[in-house]
């Protein structure tokens, strides 16, 4: 996404794409399974009659596509390994061959050019082995033209084989996939693209930073086609040295030091120190959307720092010193803080539609980023918890937010009942004498209850932040209810499915040695919004949107 800007103003961004493309399986970055899979096909002879390669744009398909027919029409086919040199083989390479016939499903996706290429199936190939046709974006074919393909495809020629790539391979009809061998493209990863702009640009005797290679491989979110047009892009400069810096410029991407810096000014509510960033991002020039997506993925790793604690690299691509910053910073702030943080960007992120000012969008998203880790008073919105369990909980957030002083409503109030109200707790011996099962109260399942989550966050980190979320408001025949806000309808849902309950039940049985199953609700007290007290400096510069975008940004 990052890149689309760019595209628009360089048309010649394919050539190191096209110089450096795969020509051989063992040439393909980051696929080994596919070319695995296809070279002992191959050695086998038991090919399929049509494949289905899908995955993300630029992860190396068509170039797959057309190895696999230079091995099948190479003048030593079939082989894992085409000379390259053949007339069938430099035909194919140089997209010219007329046996290898390469279709853009977008431009030819009707009935009448499937008609046409069911036509020219029929023929032998001109003098290679097989006829390849390798549909590109095979999913932009419309249902008919699909349906005219399916007829080829039951009853497909010896000599035919078919390739079809796709970017969504939910859009293929059914009865085409699985008519196919299917083969899924992973995103390639930074390292292994970082290798191949590495090989490249010694190739092409450019120098450029270690870091700068590494924010290109970055950006490109697991496209190579991706990084190869940037770093193509940067080597037209011909300057000395290629820097991060240039990188930074011509991808538009948002500096870590910036975002770890604005994220301290956020957590330390310094809201003129922030809202001062913000302006000179904007002064040079820079689009706010770079900056709110930069910080959805920045607090998208905070959230995974403050889970995992350790062995950051697994979970994202950031340098090390980076992953240093990032648990700091984790210490400093909730989890349900940063949970609602994320959720406030991308709300930000859908304003950008419906309001002009990009500068406003990305005031009001610090604004109320700050307000998110607001720290005591009403205008806290931490989610409402009976005051009484509240007090039970050591969780680490409570010392940087303290749960608000706010009346618990009926609904979230722990039920009177003989074994699990709050003020049984101070007699838990007394209940345990009383029956023979071991009989578990709400002071047990606050004793553990963070610790629970800690030990599930290890085998499943969604589990423990969604179960993070929820409150254990009472306790009945050993059946625990967890109380989740409305808005979290889709936590409750996962939380719901049959394995990650056991897996909660489980957790809570072993750690209060007690038989424990858990049922989940969702309660209808909305965590209020935030309200943001304001340096009188900028206060008058909010004023003037107060009235209605607030309220728009306050949709929770
Ligand atoms: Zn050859």
């Amino acid at each position: 996404m990052l890149h689309f800007q760019f595209y628009i103003y360089n048309m010649s961004y394919l050539v190191f794409a096209r110089k450096y493309r795969p020509q051989t399986f063992d040439e393909l970055v980051g696929q080994e399974h596919v070319a695995k899979s296809l070279k002992s096909a191959i050695k086998s002879g038991k090919l399929a009659h049509a494949y289905i390669f899908s995955g993300p744009r630029g992860v190396g398909k068509t170039s797959c596509a057309r190895i696999l027919a230079k091995s099948l029409n190479c003048k030593d086919a079939p082989t894992v390994s085409p000379c390259g040199k053949c007339p069938a083989c430099t035909e194919i390479t140089e997209g010219r061959s007329l046996d290898v016939i390469e279709i853009d499903g977008a431009s030819n996706r009707g009935i009448d050019d499937i008609r046409n290429l069911r036509e020219s199936v029929k023929f032998a190939p001109s003098y290679a082995k097989f006829k390849v046709y390798i549909i590109d974006e095979v999913h932009q074919i419309t249902t008919d033209g699909f349906n005219a393909l399916l007829k080829t495809l039951e009853e497909p020629p010896p000599h035919v084989k078919f390739i079809f790539a796709t970017t969504s391979l939910n859009k293929v009809i059914s009865t085409i996939r699985s008519r196919c061998q299917k083969f899924e493209f992973r995103p390639i990863s930074t390292l292994a693209i970082m290798g191949k702009l590495e090989e490249i640009s010694g190739k092409e005797g450019i120098k450029i930073e270690k870091n700068a290679l590494f924010a290109m491989a970055r950006s490109s979110e697991g496209s190579l086609r991706d990084a190869e047009s940037v770093l193509d892009q940067l080597a037209s400069f011909s300057k000395e040295k290629i820097t991060l810096d240039d990188v930074i410029s011509i991808l538009g991407i948002v500096e870590d030091d910036l975002l770890v810096s604005l994220t301290d000014k956020i957590i330390n509510k310094d809201i003129s120190e922030a809202l001062s960033m913000a302006d000179d991002f904007l002064r040079s020039g820079k689009d706010a959307a770079l900056l709110i997506s930069g910080l959805i993925e920045y607090f998208r790793n905070l959230m995974v720092a403050k889970i995992v604690k350790s062995g950051l690299e697994k979970y994202m691509d950031v340098s090390g010193e980076l992953q240093k910053e990032l648990l700091l910073q984790a210490e400093r702030i909730a989890l349900a803080d940063i949970l609602r943080s994320i959720n406030i960007l991308a709300d930000s992120q859908s304003m950008f539609r419906a309001i002009e000012s990009q500068r406003i969008v990305l005031e009001m998203a610090i604004i109320n980023l700050i307000g998110a880790t607001q720290d005591k008073g009403p205008a806290s919105t931490e989610k409402d918890k009976p005051p009484e369990i509240t007090a039970a909980v050591s969780k680490p957030k409570s010392q940087i937010q303290p749960p608000p002083q706010k009346p618990v409503s009926l609904k979230d109030k722990p039920v009177n009942s003989p074994v699990s109200t709050p003020k049984n707790n101070a007699q838990p011996d007394e209940s345990k004498k009383a029956e023979p099962k071991k009989i578990v109260v709400m002071e047990n399942i606050m004793n553990i209850w963070q610790a629970v989550i800690d030990k599930i966050s290890k085998a499943k980190m969604s589990i423990a932040t969604y179960l993070n979320e929820g409150n254990p408001l009472k306790v009945e025949n050993n059946v625990l209810l967890i109380g989740l806000p409305t808005e979290y309808k889709f936590h409750k849902d996962v939380l719901e499915r049959r394995e990650n309950s056991r897996m909660i039940e489980e957790a809570l049985s072993r750690a209060l040695d007690a038989d424990l199953r858990v049922n989940f609700v969702l309660s209808d007290d909305k965590p209020k919004g935030q309200d943001v007290e304001i340096e009188p400096s900028i206060s008058s510069a909010i004023e003037a949107f107060k009235g209605k975008i607030v309220n728009r940004f306050r949709k929770e």
